[in-house]
């Protein structure tokens, strides 16, 4: 009976999350925890003016850069001066794979990975898909969206007249966080380099970022899903769009309509047609 409350509770935090009610669901979110218990002070000019040039061991906690800092990826690095040739980018993605190799470069190689999930598909799609990070039938197998929701998201593929093959998948993080929970910022913003270098290789014209989290890390913006769908965004020269996470929308099935028009969205700007029904 524990264990059954216990999953509910958890499932309604998921649901949570996915809406993007990320301080809901995170715990021991340093920022987030101080900002709610502990109001800022209010800062004059002037008062801010003499803390700045106070030695940083005197500045109040308000003036004090935040512990995780969110950066979109255009702002992480400039684009690159030259493109990669379409004849080079599946050679250019695995030299990516190999500078990855056995990583131990953020916590998540310690917390009970099995596998890399690098990335999979078309290194010349022009559709990309980026999710939150592998779960369990991912860790296992390598490969990004294999479980129930990988099942979901070939379905949404199809219903846009594509083929998995043609688009590429991957995630914000590469290896699975324990307990499928949100990617911490130091993961996330460790791994997202890699992630960084598959978008410049593959050069989509579209992203598609599968729930708040992954539009959270691409965009640099904490906002909730609903304010963030429906308009486009821009990733690294792509247009970014934002969409529920199929991992969520399994749970609530009633959000699939919403999804399918963020995806008619992306068809039209792409050009693509839904296949037509048998
Ligand atoms: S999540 Fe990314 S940065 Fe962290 S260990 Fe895995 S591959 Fe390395």
């Amino acid at each position: 009976m524990a264990g059954e409350a216990e999953q509910q509770l958890r499932a309604y935090l998921e649901y949570l999350r996915d809406m993007g009610v990320h301080d809901f669901y995170r715990q021991g979110d340093p920022v987030s925890a101080e900002v709610r218990e502990t109001p800022p002070p209010v800062a004059t000019i002037a008062a801010v003016e003499e803390q700045e040039a106070a030695p940083v061991s005197n500045r109040p906690a308000f003036l004090e850069p935040p512990i995780a800092t969110l950066v979109s990826f255009n702002d992480l690095a400039p684009l690159p001066e030259s493109r990669v040739a379409p004849a080079h980018k599946a050679d250019a993605l695995v030299a990516i794979k190999e500078e990855i190799g056995d990583c131990t470069r953020c916590p998540l190689a310690y917390a009970g990975r099995r596998t890399i999930v690098f990335g999979d598909g078309d290194a010349n799609a022009r559709l990309m898909f980026v999710g939150e990070g592998p779960g369990a039938d991912e860790d296992t197998s390598g490969v990004p969206f294999v479980g129930k929701a990988g099942q979901l998201l070939n379905n949404m593929i199809q219903a846009m007249g594509l083929k998995r093959e043609q688009v590429y998948i991957a995630n914000i993080v590469k290896c699975r966080p324990p307990a499928n929970r949100v990617p911490e910022p130091v993961e996330a913003n460790t791994c997202d380099q890699f992630l960084l270098q598959q978008i410049d290789v593959v050069q989509p014209q579209v992203v598609v970022a599968l729930g708040a989290t992954a539009a959270m890390y691409l965009l640099g913006v904490k906002q909730s899903l609903s304010s963030l769908r429906g308009r486009w965004h821009s990733c690294r020269g792509a247009k970014l769009a934002v969409t529920y996470h199929p991992a969520f929308l399994l749970r609530d099935p009633r959000q699939k309509s919403e999804a399918w028009k963020d995806l008619q969205m992306v068809m039209a700007e792409m050009g693509l047609k839904a296949p037509a029904k048998s």
